[in-house]
């Protein structure tokens, strides 16, 4: 069995419903987990999942323009992501939200906390440097400091973060920014479902893809 290589299928036949073993690639992952894709299949219908997986199907149908696509037969965006996520917190009824955030990060978790706000939603937040804690207390040297190793640096604190969220029981945490790593151990720890908002990319502006699209990034990818 060959491990899955979507990103390398340039027909995508899956997305045209295309199913024949005959023509799909050795790695497709429709020929080698059949049992896999029945079972999946049935579990979007489980009480648990049913409403939250439709939920995200029509705020996906909503972020285009219906008139358009009717007159048209072509998709226009129509809302920002911010807007997606509201839209979606309303429709699966969530009644309060967390925001994990990194400090460098602090504006936009206010903006972003404000716009939320005014769609009607409950917002909580925890920043990353929350406990206060030094790093060395963590483990982490003193030499790895990004700082002066002799000062006072805040660690992050991601496991904090989601254990905070899990103890007043929030529907789910957007990330805003936090660090590589600490997002995955946010999203560990979390035991609501995490979306992210803002992915940090310090280089970028916080906007990753840029770096696959400009061929001025070539040399330091
Ligand atoms: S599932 Fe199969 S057909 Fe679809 S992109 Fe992956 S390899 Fe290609």
């Amino acid at each position: 069995m060959q491990d899955p290589q979507c990103a390398k299928c340039q027909p995508k036949y899956c997305y045209h419903g295309k199913k024949d073993e005959k023509i799909l690639p050795e790695f497709c992952p429709m020929k080698n987990f059949k049992d896999l894709i029945r079972s999946t299949a049935e579990e979007y219908k489980t009480q648990e999942l049913h409403d939250f997986f439709i939920q995200a199907a029509v705020t996906e149908k909503e972020a285009y323009d219906e008139k358009y696509a009717r007159e048209k037969g072509k998709t226009f965006p129509i809302r920002p992501r911010i807007r997606e996520v509201a839209e979606f917190a309303k429709k699966i009824g969530a009644g309060k939200l967390g925001i994990a955030f990194c400090i460098g990060l602090a504006d936009e978790a206010e903006r972003a906390t404000e716009i939320l706000e005014n769609h009607g939603l409950k917002i909580c937040s925890a920043v990353c440097s929350c406990g206060a804690i030094d790093k060395t207390e963590l483990g982490i040297l003193p030499e790895q400091k990004i700082r002066d190793p002799e000062n006072f640096e805040s660690a992050c604190n991601p496991l904090l973060q989601a254990k905070i969220f899990n103890t007043i029981k929030t529907d789910f945490n957007i990330i805003i920014g936090l660090c590589i790593g600490h997002d995955m151990l946010f999203t560990k720890y979390s035991k609501a479902p995490v979306t992210t908002l803002i992915v940090k990319d310090r280089f970028s502006g916080h906007n990753p893809v840029i770096s696959l699209y400009s061929r001025y990034y070539k040399d330091i990818v």
